[in-house]
């Protein structure tokens, strides 16, 4: 599928959580999925958009939800981190067999298995047409892969960032409890962060605020959503 010119975006940085990669499967990974979003992924990459991919690992363990038990909160985040980079190997071997050139970076390296994160290496690899998986999170606990997100599309000077979800978009409340939730369309960061919206870090929130980043939550699992919103249509939630 070709991409109109007119409002392409030259770099984006998109996170894939763990449950995105889920399908309908009750934890690991459906690589069915995967090779959804690699199609689409290699729309990108056809028409000459950059692609970095931050992985979530909420699919085996969020930190959060493992502390208690005995396992410390920092522990737990710790198992996160080492979660996403199960779901990026995963995502490489996957897109390599495509024929998509991807190359996985952590902020916490295995040696002989995921290099080390490296702002100019991960801008090296882009400019070279590398699909740039990112696992590890930032390498720190008591955030999510939301603030990688930011982080790294800050870092690397994407103009877009994109968070898929399995909703639509950012609503007023929980809209899996509440069937009266709103789904915005538009947010500026700084009404995501009064009115506490959960559906990020709130730290993600204020690096792509007070870095002017363009922010667009919606449901990868609504085909063409991702290709829809490359090519400047309304999908999801922009946040600005
Ligand atoms: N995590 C962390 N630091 C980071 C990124 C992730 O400690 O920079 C941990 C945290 O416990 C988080 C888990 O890894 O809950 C998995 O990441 P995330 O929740 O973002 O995964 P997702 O929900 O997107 O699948």
């Amino acid at each position: 599928m070709a991409i109109a010119n007119k409002k392409k975006p030259r770099r984006i940085v998109l996170k894939l959580s763990g449950e995105a990669l889920m399908g309908k499967k009750e934890a690991g990974i459906d690589s069915k999925i995967i090779k959804d979003i690699a199609s689409d992924v290699k729309a990108l990459a056809k028409s000459n958009i950059q692609v970095g991919i931050v992985v979530g690992g909420g699919n085996f363990f969020r930190g959060a939800m493992l502390n208690g038990d005995g396992i410390s909160r920092i522990t737990g985040d710790h198992l996160g981190m080492i979660a996403t980079m199960l779901n990026a190997l995963a995502m490489q071997d996957i897109f390599t067999s495509l024929g998509i050139p991807t190359k996985t970076m952590s902020a916490l390296p295995i040696d002989g298995i995921i290099e080390r994160y490296d702002c100019r290496k991960a801008n090296n690899y882009l400019v070279g047409g590398f699909v740039v998986i990112f696992a590890g999170g930032i390498g720190s606990p008591l955030v999510t892969t939301d603030t990688a997100l930011c982080l790294r599309g800050i870092e690397l000077g994407a103009d877009l960032l994109l968070k898929a979800t399995n909703v639509d978009g950012i609503y007023s409340k929980d809209p899996k409890k509440n069937r009266d939730a709103k789904l915005y369309r538009r947010l500026t960061y700084g009404q995501a962060l009064a009115e506490n919206l959960g559906v990020m870090d709130l730290s993600a929130f204020c690096l792509g605020r007070d870095h002017k980043m363009k922010l667009r939550v919606f449901n990868i699992r609504k085909k063409g959503a991702l290709l829809r919103i490359i090519q400047g249509l309304d999908e999801g939630t922009l946040v600005e």
